[in-house]
């Protein structure tokens, strides 16, 4: 079993995520990727992160049509922060066996080696960089081992910009999946304004 790890906020989960996700699935011939939305990122001081049931959610909405995508709550149960150390952990307690992959774009690599127990990371999982428009892929200083870099389709897409488009009243449709797009709008995430008005 061969297990892709897709880590991330998800506020929201847009087709960066999702190409990046198939790309490497494709390349390293994965069985299934799970998208697992954060609890309380440490790396993120944010106060307006949309609460995590609504990133869960549209996380799942995101990913129910593709058989291989599943979505783990792992992060967002267990209390505290979020460190990419637990998440492996519980992953591999619930999958005695599975190869792990932890799939992340070029800045979250950047930031890999200052993660709590950065160390013993390499022992639960392999760690595949992908490209992503505006970050150098190259540049880190990444180990020699552990970390394998993968070009994937450029979509110049963030979840940043997606939440200024909603509160500046300009379109998301093909930045996120229709259902999400939905989601936001019947939520009236990421947006002063009541649904409609
Ligand atoms: P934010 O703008 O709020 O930081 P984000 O778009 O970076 O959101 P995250 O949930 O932070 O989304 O990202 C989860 C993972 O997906 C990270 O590893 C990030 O590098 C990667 N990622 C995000 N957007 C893209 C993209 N367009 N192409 C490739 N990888 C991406
Ligand atoms: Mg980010």
């Amino acid at each position: 079993m061969r297990l892709g790890v897709m880590g991330g906020t998800f506020d929201p989960i847009h087709h960066g995520h999702l190409v990046a996700a198939s790309e490497v699935a494709a390349r390293y011939d994965l069985d299934e990727v799970v998208f697992v939305p954060t609890g309380k990122p440490w790396q993120k001081t944010r106060p307006d992160i949309a609460p995590a049931e609504h990133r869960y959610l549209m996380t799942v909405i995101a990913t129910a049509s593709n058989p291989q995508f599943t979505v783990s709550r792992v992060d967002i149960d267990r209390d505290g922060e979020t460190y990419t150390i637990d998440t492996l952990r519980d992953l591999a307690a619930q999958r005695p066996g599975a190869e792990l992959f932890f799939i992340t774009g070029a800045d979250a690599l950047a930031q890999l080696l200052s993660w709590k127990d950065a160390d013993r990371l390499w022992d639960l999982a392999h760690f595949v960089g992908v490209t992503r428009p505006g970050h150098q892929l190259s540049d880190h200083g990444l180990p020699a081992t552990g970390v394998s870099l993968m070009e994937v389709p450029a979509l110049a897409i963030s979840s940043t910009d997606c939440r200024r488009r909603v509160q500046d009243g300009l379109p998301v449709w093909y930045l996120v999946p229709d259902g999400v797009v939905q989601h936001i709008s019947k939520h009236a995430l990421y947006s002063a304004r009541p649904p409609g008005g």
